[in-house]
């Protein structure tokens, strides 16, 4: 079976992958003495390319890379490609979400969306490219005790009015930006 190196040592992450895609590639993690991709790109497409670059020419083998943005209407689409970095450089999931609810204090417009770019470099460089969108709304308060980042304000559309962060990992990995990335990148691959 072919390699694929993932550019996250994010241990959920790789979980996740290693769900959708184990049957089809064996897949290991970001190596460990490889710097992290410096990602200054001004789209999620140049973010995920730039990583799965990397990792495939450290390694020689096929990267998958992603790269997800929150993108909120009533805030012009921000914080988009600066979603991990909206309250600071190195801001924390807790300090993000308070200034996402502060900025969207009294709105009446919380429509968003989650968007995923996934980008599989091959060992010769070449790069495919797959999207996962999911529609949703933010919510007033934080809700639920699951997931990660801005899933406690996040109400997607294909639920029932539960937060992301109040779902089970399975129920929300159904209609993940993510999942659908890494699906649509599997009908790609045939
Ligand atoms: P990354 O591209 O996976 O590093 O994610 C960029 C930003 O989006 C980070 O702030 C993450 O916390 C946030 N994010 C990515 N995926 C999710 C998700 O499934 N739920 C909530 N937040 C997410």
């Amino acid at each position: 079976m072919n390699e694929l190196v993932v550019a996250s040592s994010n241990p959920g992450k790789i979980a996740e992958l290693v769900d959708l895609l184990g049957d089809r590639f064996v897949v290991r993690s970001r190596p460990t003495d490889l710097p992290d991709t410096v990602e200054d790109g001004e789209t999620l497409e140049a973010n995920a390319t730039k990583k799965a670059v990397e990792v495939a020419a450290h390694t020689g083998a096929a990267a998958l890379a992603d790269d997800t943005g929150l993108f909120v209407d009533a805030l012009d689409g921000r914080p988009g490609v600066r979603t991990a970095r909206y309250a600071g450089e190195n801001a924390s999931n807790d300090e993000n979400v308070t200034k996402m609810l502060t900025e969207l204090d009294g709105a009446t417009d919380r429509r968003a969306r989650f968007r995923t770019v996934i980008a599989l470099t091959g060992p010769a460089g070449e790069t495919q490219l797959a999207t996962g969108t999911v529609e949703g709304v933010i919510s007033t308060e934080r809700r639920g005790a699951d997931g990660f980042g801005y899933d406690p304000i996040f109400i997607p559309d294909d639920g029932d009015g539960r937060t992301f962060a109040e779902m089970g990992k399975a129920e929300k990995q159904k209609i993940s930006h993510r999942a659908r990335a890494l699906r649509a990148l599997l009908d790609q691959l045939g």
